[in-house]
């Protein structure tokens, strides 16, 4: 993984630890999740990717990114985290249910 990335990774790490008040959990019929720098909103229904999700509703959380900014850089971590890494986020995922 770029230090870029892991760097975000992080952040992402450092949000599902500390913020959880942030995260809410939802049957969305049209989206995969949403973000209005409030809430992190992650449907957890038909959503194969859900970590995909987490990491894009997180870096639109962290930055005032552009959509195609965050869908760039939320494929480019998805694309290299490791197993460990994968299983961590979905530990962390389910610790804020
Ligand atoms: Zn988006």
């Amino acid at each position: 993984m770029t230090p870029r990335n892991k760097y975000l990774l992080h952040r992402v790490y450092y949000l599902l630890r500390h913020e959880q008040h942030a995260f809410i959990f939802k049957s969305l019929r049209t989206d995969e999740g949403w973000c209005d720098k409030e809430f992190i909103c992650i449907n957890i229904k038909g959503n194969d990717t859900p970590i995909r999700t987490l990491i894009h509703e997180c870096l639109h959380y962290l930055y005032d990114w552009s959509e195609s900014m965050v869908v760039s850089k939320e494929k480019s971590i998805y694309h290299q985290l490791t197993i460990d890494q994968i299983k961590y986020l979905y530990k962390l995922l389910v610790d804020l249910m």
